[in-house]
């Protein structure tokens, strides 16, 4: 059986006083039954490490460069993510696929990236509003599937967040039945491509407006694996709620 895990994104959001949320988080779930990540700032990766080392609270990326290193000003290497405490790293989230023009294929190899330096890439992907009305989200779904994970998956190593672009912020959430016909399909392709042992090995989430009052129904849909949750995983207060329903 899949271990289920829940994963807070914090985006552009925190400071070093944010790293108490983090702990509190740390002690309100001391055996959780779910692996429990949090992805903080690049700022923060390390200081938070620190503080949750020992825990039941695991520190991840939001992105990563790539390269292990070199003349890329600004950009961080899935090397320092792990040299800094974290086990993931996020890759080919929306907003970055968005706000960076992030195609499939640098998705992948920041994928690549993140193997290559040990850490469980989460790769995301999801339709937009117009593709869904379109009737074309399997088929988007599917071709970022298809161009954003690279050969070579393990079960350990890999993890697909299915955020459906309209859902994320926004109070929305596709309906269960949805949801569930999303992660079937993405459990089949990969099962096609990759074969059963890591399809039925690879933890699926979902992500886009998770909160307390819809993750237990969210996470009890067939296939889904968890959670990819923003804006709830700010505070310990909504965020172990979110824990204790995964
Ligand atoms: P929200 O939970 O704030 O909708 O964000 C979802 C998300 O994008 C997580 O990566």
């Amino acid at each position: 059986a899949r271990r289920k895990l829940a994963a807070g994104n914090w985006k552009m959001n925190g400071t070093r006083a944010a790293l108490a949320e983090a702990e509190a988080l740390a002690a309100a779930c001391p055996a959780p039954g779910c692996d429990v990540l949090l992805c903080p700032p690049a700022t923060l990766i390390a200081a938070m490490a620190e503080r949750l080392r020992g825990g039941p609270v695991r520190v991840g990326g939001q992105d990563c460069h790539p390269a292990p290193s070199g003349a890329h000003t600004g950009d961080i290497a899935a090397e320092m993510l792990a040299d800094a405490g974290a086990v993931a790293v996020i890759v080919g989230h929306s907003e970055r696929r968005a706000d960076h023009g992030e195609t499939d294929a640098l998705v992948r190899a920041k994928a690549e990236a993140a193997w290559r330096a040990g850490l469980t890439a989460i790769i995301c992907v999801g339709e937009t509003e117009a593709q869904r009305d379109a009737g074309k989200a399997l088929e988007v779904v599917g071709a970022q599937l298809d161009g954003s994970v690279p050969d070579g998956p393990t079960p350990e190593r890999l993890v697909i967040a299915y955020e459906p672009v309209w859902a994320i912020g926004s109070g929305r959430t596709p309906t269960l039945e949805d949801i569930a016909q999303v992660h079937e399909f993405m459990r089949a392709r990969l099962a096609a491509r990759f074969g059963d042992a890591l399809a039925d090995g690879v933890r699926l989430l979902y992500g886009g407006s998770v909160k307390p009052g819809n993750a237990a129904q969210i996470f009890g849909v067939p296939n889904v694996d968890g959670g990819l949750v923003g804006g709830a995983s700010l505070k310990a207060a909504d965020f172990a709620p979110i824990v204790e329903a995964a």
